[in-house]
């Protein structure tokens, strides 16, 4: 039986036209989309709906009660379809990818971000491509993952991170090999998918302030540190820090503003701020001395992966040990 794909229209450069002030997302871009796709009579693509959420963002826009949104759309459409693409901005992809991984963990089908870098009427876009790809990969069974496809590749979504601001080739997952590469035909990487696993869904709210960032740089003072964790709702901290996690321990008000943090119970989570690598915590003395501090190491994950992880983890839990837990393990292999 032909699959059947649900693309659900987020906002983003693929829709986007011209404005006075630059581009906006457009109007009636589903209409668009479908008479677009309707024409591709080359294309052997799976049947598909089209369907826009209200107000289309650019995702420099995006909150994280978008990533609740999103997540209902799909999950009030779960048994319709065999698939799912998400059209959506690139400047944000990869957090909504992350966030939704953890949501729907458990999923039973391809969930499939995609977007462009030039909207799909200029001319020389890229969105074609990535919408076809992504609409083919959505029609495929066997590929139970929430995903992101750009440029011929298809990326566990928790793993990707936008590394070009212009480039065609935009996104990569450093420390997780590609799950499919899409040239002239597709190259399914099977023992890179996860297992299908059995879960319900959760799509909690989110305190858009609940989690913030920090990457450490040199001259870094407590006052900053005291101003970021004292702020009432922040209740998690992605810090970003040097190599394998290493953050200036000679500083002591910085060290004991950090202390005074996690003292509290704000969770303070270790990543780095290199592209590629793993944080291992001690391997210099200037990391060891965050491990004394209760400071968790983050391992390989991507800063998109450990902010939404952070968010999901600390939207569904209250209890610290429960959350400091399920931090320190792999929810939908978002670390190795
Ligand atoms: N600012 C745009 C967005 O993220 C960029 C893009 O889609 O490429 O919505």
């Amino acid at each position: 039986m032909a699959s059947r794909v649900l693309i659900l229209y987020a906002g983003g450069t693929i829709g986007m036209a011209r404005a006075d002030d630059g581009y906006r997302p457009m109007t009636g871009f589903e209409d668009v989309l479908r008479r677009l796709l309707r024409e591709q009579v080359a294309a052997v693509l799976p049947d598909f709906d089209v369907v826009a959420l209200p107000e289309p963002i650019d995702s420099a826009n995006l909150q994280p009660s978008h990533w609740t949104g999103l997540a209902r759309e799909l999950v009030v459409r779960w048994q319709s379809y065999d698939g799912f693409v998400v059209l959506h901005g690139t400047d944000t992809m990869a957090y909504s990818a992350s966030a939704l991984s953890f949501m729907l963990r458990g999923a039973d089908k391809p969930v499939i971000f995609t977007g462009a870098q030039i909207p799909l009427g200029e001319p020389d876009s890229d969105a074609l491509g990535n919408l076809l790809g992504a609409l083919t990969l959505a029609g495929r069974h066997g590929i139970p993952e929430i995903c992101l496809y750009f440029s011929g590749r298809l990326l566990r979504g928790n793993r990707s991170t936008k590394l070009k601001s212009e480039a065609f080739d935009a996104f990569e997952s450093p420390n997780y090999p590609h799950l499919a590469d899409v040239g002239a035909d597709i190259a399914l990487y099977a023992d890179a998918l996860l297992a299908p696993a059995t879960r319900a869904f959760v799509v909690p709210q989110f305190d858009a302030e609940a989690v913030a960032v920090l990457p450490v740089y040199p001259g870094i003072s407590a006052r900053i540190v005291d101003a970021i964790t004292g702020s009432p709702r922040v209740r998690g901290l992605v810090l970003r820090t040097y190599g394998v996690g290493n953050a200036p321990d000679a500083q002591q008000a910085f060290m004991d503003s950090l202390a005074r943090a996690t003292g509290r119970g704000l969770v303070v989570l270790n990543t780095t701020q290199c592209v590629s690598g793993h944080v291992i915590q001690g391997t210099y003395a200037t990391g060891a001395a965050l491990d004394r501090i209760g400071v968790l190491p983050g391992g390989d994950m991507t800063l998109e992966a450990a902010f939404a992880k952070l968010h999901f983890v600390l939207a569904t839990n209250s209890d610290a040990d429960v959350v400091r837990r399920a931090l320190g393990e792999s929810l939908c292999g978002e670390v190795s």
